[in-house]
């Protein structure tokens, strides 16, 4: 069987408890080297055979998948964060499908769950808003036109930028034409490794903050009002609110 499996964002221990039961009987175990901490492979079995995509072309990952699966063995493909997420995830599952070789799909703690815990907020913040956007902004990979992020800052929801802080000049530009300078940004880089660095500001100079401390790649900026302090109490833990499981007192 062929498993994907959500590696978690950096600390090995944010693996899931079945992606790391899984990696632990894999015969293979191919990694996605740039992002995925090497620690994690520390969890898979000392005979494992182990590859990193990061030096492998897509017909070469599917070649070791389709030999593994051939002579019954487990093979694991380790993504960073959650596959589903900027994973090129969809391409292999075609080839996978056109063999007829049958794989599953195990969910891992994306870079942008570790980012809100590193900055202990909540994206959803009754009263400031109730919609979370991620995106990115065009690089080899493009981006569908109605999709650029000066219509999606339009709505000053929350919005989290995953692979472009080396372009942030730019992002801060096009942000600019939907939020308000003063709205508070920050950036978090290698949300739960050693070497996290967190870096709060504003719309108008979160680029030069982030610059200063000489972060341009494996990070994530966060924008919006969410990173406030000015929100409503929710209605689920109101004493006033009746809902299936309790009885409010109104
Ligand atoms: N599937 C991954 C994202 C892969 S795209 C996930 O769910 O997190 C790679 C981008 O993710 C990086 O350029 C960076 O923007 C972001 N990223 C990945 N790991 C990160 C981390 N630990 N901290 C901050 N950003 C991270």
């Amino acid at each position: 069987m062929i498993y994907f499996i959500g590696a978690g964002p950096g600390d090995p221990e944010l693996i899931t408890v079945k992606g790391k039961k899984i990696l632990s009987q894999a015969d293979i175990a191919i990694y996605a080297g740039s992002l995925v901490n090497i620690e994690v492979l520390e969890f898979a079995k000392s005979d494992c055979v182990v590859y990193n995509s990061a030096y492998m072309t897509l017909e070469e990952v599917i070649a070791i998948m389709s030999e593994g699966h051939q002579n019954g063995e487990t093979v694991v493909r380790l993504h960073t964060g959650d596959p589903s997420v900027y994973g090129a995830l969809r391409e292999q599952m075609r080839e996978l499908d056109k063999r007829g070789m049958e794989y599953k799909v195990i969910p891992g703690v994306s870079s942008f769950l570790a980012a809100a815990a590193a900055l202990k907020k909540e994206y959803t913040l009754p009263g400031v808003t109730q919609t979370v956007i991620l995106t990115r902004m065009e690089g080899r990979t493009g981006v569908p036109a109605s999709e650029d992020i000066a219509s999606l800052a339009a709505h000053n929801a929350t919005m989290i930028i995953f692979l472009s802080i080396g372009m942030i000049d730019e992002l801060i530009e096009r942000l600019k034409q939907g939020y308000g300078g003063d709205t508070p940004a920050a950036v978090v880089y290698k949300a739960s490794w050693p070497e996290q660095k967190i870096v709060m500001g504003t719309v108008d100079d979160i680029a030069e903050k982030a610059k200063r401390e000489g972060i341009n790649k494996t990070a994530l900026l966060a924008v919006g009002n969410f990173l406030g302090d000015e929100y409503e109490l929710s209605r689920l833990y109101d004493s006033g609110f009746t809902h299936e499981y309790r009885r409010g007192t109104e």
